[in-house]
């Protein structure tokens, strides 16, 4: 028997599952699911959200919007262009620019 691995990140994915447990309770969680769920945005990014991101180069179901600049700033440092960080978080380049601008900001004050 030869173990899956998730359909979102690195993890083998759950006994008999095509996801791990941890995507299973990001998905549960975000309102990709179930519309009729209202809507509970977390409040601090998760670091392995970000960095399986940035290391997949695949966004994570469920991430915040917080996570998606973080893992889009992180990209930039390792040299991708904004048009292909666009591409990975289906945004638009202006959006990337967006991001990359508040990080330097913040980085400055
Ligand atoms: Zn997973």
């Amino acid at each position: 028997m030869t173990t899956r691995h998730c359909l979102h990140c690195p993890n083998p994915a759950a006994h008999q599952r095509r996801v791990c447990n941890p995507c299973r309770n990001r998905l549960y969680r975000s309102n990709r699911r179930n519309r009729r769920r209202p809507y509970q945005p977390r409040r601090d990014p998760e670091p392995f959200n970000i960095d399986t991101a940035v290391n997949t180069r695949r966004p994570l179901p469920g991430m915040t919007s917080e996570e998606r600049a973080a893992a889009g700033v992180q990209l930039t440092a390792h040299g991708l262009s904004a048009r292909q960080i666009a591409d990975i978080f289906s945004v638009t380049t202006r959006t990337v620019a967006r991001w990359r601008a508040a990080a330097r900001t913040t980085q400055a004050a």
